[in-house]
């Protein structure tokens, strides 16, 4: 995801960032025979899953039956298994590792599984990506198409616990609750994206980024299934401590009102504010692009860790998995109603 003021940041305070940094690494080697650590040590030295006790207690999940049924605990317990598998760029054997795990949860959970795989032309050549799509049936023709991207950055050494992590720990509890439940009116498809992240570049090139969701968004127009789509609703970035989600400006209005009015009955207008917050780059512009009414649930302006080799578990908050997965859960809802 990208920021109209991160602009600023690549343009000139990156290049003075990356010249101090070289001066740190140059004086570092000096004095330090080591070798530089690999991503392999990297992961090895990620802080263990804490145990949901070992939590502060501001950060604990309620019990599921007071978030809608949706368990953040669990949803906590998924994203620290994805981190586990280590940094998960495109086609490595992280993401291979990954990509199994998410499609035999799904399956245990009783959830129709469709996987999409393809090539994507990137600035580093051809690479083999999936989609992995949870498909909950309606009884109607209507779909409501929740997403998230579970690749992470490459960057040596990055575990993605928020950016990647969280939302995919969130929508594989959301499977499990929704694909359990009985028929509804319209379908639900939970969307787990591969390619989000600009592949050969640190700063984000459109051209570059979005492969699963313009892959999905290409598939659902050819089958005929993107009218289909009443709403999108993707979370990035939904699971750090001290969670503040701002209203992405790009999406969707009604939308975004639907998702802020059900948070504000739910009574977690702390959480999801009122304030605005451009996100251009982000799994949802290929659907808004084609006319599907989408929206961006994410919380980049208050984590300092973003895209660092410090995003790690301990960043991450079950309470704040639970909220975010109660006020989706409820939105779901509305929109069934719709
Ligand atoms: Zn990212």
């Amino acid at each position: 995801m990208w920021l109209p003021q991160e602009r600023f940041l690549a343009k000139f305070a990156r290049p003075f960032m990356l010249m101090a940094f070289v001066a740190f690494l140059a004086a570092f080697a000096a004095c330090n025979n080591t070798q530089p650590a690999t991503s392999a040590a990297a992961s090895e030295r990620q802080p263990a899953a804490l145990p949901q006790t070992d939590l502060p207690p501001a950060q604990s999940a309620p019990p599921a039956a007071q978030t809608g049924g949706f368990d953040g605990a669990k949803a906590y317990d998924f994203t620290a298994k994805l981190v586990a598998f280590g940094p998960r760029p495109p086609a490595s054997d992280a993401i291979h590792r990954t990509q199994d795990y998410i499609a035999s949860q799904l399956k245990s959970f009783g959830c129709a599984v469709d996987v999409d795989a393809f090539n994507a032309e990137t600035a580093i050549g051809s690479v083999a990506m999936k989609n992995i799509i949870a498909k909950i049936p309606g009884t109607g023709p209507g779909i409501i198409l929740l997403m998230t991207h579970y690749d992470t950055k490459r960057i040596d050494g990055f575990l993605g616990a928020e950016d990647g992590g969280s939302s995919t720990g969130l929508m594989l509890e959301m499977a499990q609750v929704l694909c359990a439940r009985p028929k509804q009116t319209n379908a639900v498809w939970i969307a787990f994206l591969d390619g989000e992240e600009t592949q050969g570049s640190f700063d984000w090139v459109d051209a570059d980024a979005m492969f699963g969701s313009r892959e999905l968004a290409a598939r659902m127009a050819v089958s005929g299934d993107l009218k289909h789509i009443k709403a999108v609703i993707l979370a990035d970035m939904v699971g750090q401590r001290g969670l503040v989600i701002a209203r992405d400006t790009y999406s969707t209005k009604w939308l975004n009102e639907l998702i802020w009015r059900t948070a504000d009955r739910l009574g977690y207008g702390d959480v999801f504010v009122k304030k605005d917050a451009p996100i251009d780059g982000d799994d949802h512009i290929p659907f808004l692009h084609r006319g599907v009414p989408a929206a961006d649930i994410i919380d980049l302006n208050g984590y300092s860790y973003w895209h660092t080799t410090q995003d790690t578990l301990d960043k991450i908050s079950p309470r704040s998995l639970a909220i975010v997965g109660h006020v989706l859960l409820e939105s779901v809802g509305e929109l069934q109603k719709r």
